[in-house]
């Protein structure tokens, strides 16, 4: 596998970044995550958007022209000759002697790309099958609308969930409502066909996928209402699910062990599954 690591295309086994990288030391850095299909990048602009939102958010600058970083993509994705998966990019405020405070002379930030093919039909299988969630306390700071690699409380609520024979773990804050996924925005939908999802606020990611699902969700004339929910109310839900870049629209039957409608993937969120690349922009 190749990766692009600051300026220079490697075999990811040769690759490396340096031990004073402000992204190794203190976390100080964001990434994103888009889905591969067909070879092409999907919903690359509104990613890029995002990224640099992260950026501006932490006063890092962008390593490199908009236009240059999607040409890095494209040919990151072209030289691992990913058709299914996802890329993966990272940047970092850079390199300087460590110190909490961000370098006085400005330093270049680190960008790092990686691209990794997925094998689609496990992933279709997952989902005919639907996942397992369980609820766990939020412990995350307020900033998560910024796509920061410091992840330890979601790497920890994901590790709870496989210990637990679940596969995604939704936090739940102290006024009792879901907030999202440990990677990953959380549905539900109503027993009256009604698709609730929190807004973006507060307490979560603003999910590209989420936003895309939206539009999904307007022209197939499916209500929507964005507002908060408790896993007492997820829990008689008709159906419910979670989106994410890598994941799509991802059913989920067990909340806490507890079925959710039969216990089966709900016909609402199949159908958004299906539908959801015609409304995706591919690149
Ligand atoms: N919330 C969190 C905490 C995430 O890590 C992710 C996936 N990176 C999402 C939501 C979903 O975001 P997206 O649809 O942009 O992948």
């Amino acid at each position: 596998r190749i990766a692009y690591v600051n300026g220079q295309y490697r075999d990811m086994r040769d690759a490396s970044v340096n031990i004073e990288d402000r992204g190794y030391q203190f976390s100080d850095g964001v990434y994103e995550v888009c889905e591969i299909r067909g070879g092409k990048v999907v919903d690359m602009p509104r990613h890029l958007t995002r990224l640099q939102r992260s950026l501006r958010e932490l006063r890092i600058d962008m390593p490199m022209p908009l236009a240059a970083l999607e040409i890095v993509i494209h040919e990151t994705v072209r030289r691992n000759r990913v058709s299914y998966g996802i890329v993966y990019l990272q940047v970092t405020r850079g390199v300087a002697r460590r110190d909490h405070a961000f370098p006085v002379n400005p330093v270049k930030p680190a960008l790092v790309v990686t691209a990794r093919g997925l094998n689609l039909q496990k992933n279709q299988d997952t989902a005919a099958k639907g996942i397992g969630v369980i609820t766990v306390p939020e412990n995350r700071w307020p900033r998560v609308d910024i796509k920061s690699v410091s992840l330890l409380p979601n790497v920890l609520a994901k590790q709870q969930a496989r210990e637990n024979s679940a596969y995604e773990a939704w936090f739940v804050d102290h006024n009792g409502h879901v907030t999202e996924g440990s990677s990953s925005n959380a549905w539900i939908v109503t027993t009256d066909g009604k698709v609730i999802t929190r807004s973006v606020d507060s307490g979560i990611l603003a999910g590209i996928t989420r936003a895309v699902l939206m539009e999904v969700l307007a022209a197939l004339q499916i209500k929507l209402e964005e507002r908060p929910f408790t896993p007492a109310e997820a829990y008689e839900a008709a159906e419910a699910f979670v989106t994410a870049s890598s994941q799509i629209v991802m059913p989920v039957v067990r909340i806490d062990g507890r079925n959710i409608g039969d216990g089966k993937p709900g016909s609402i969120s199949m159908r958004l599954r299906e539908e959801f690349h015609r409304f995706s922009a591919f690149s």
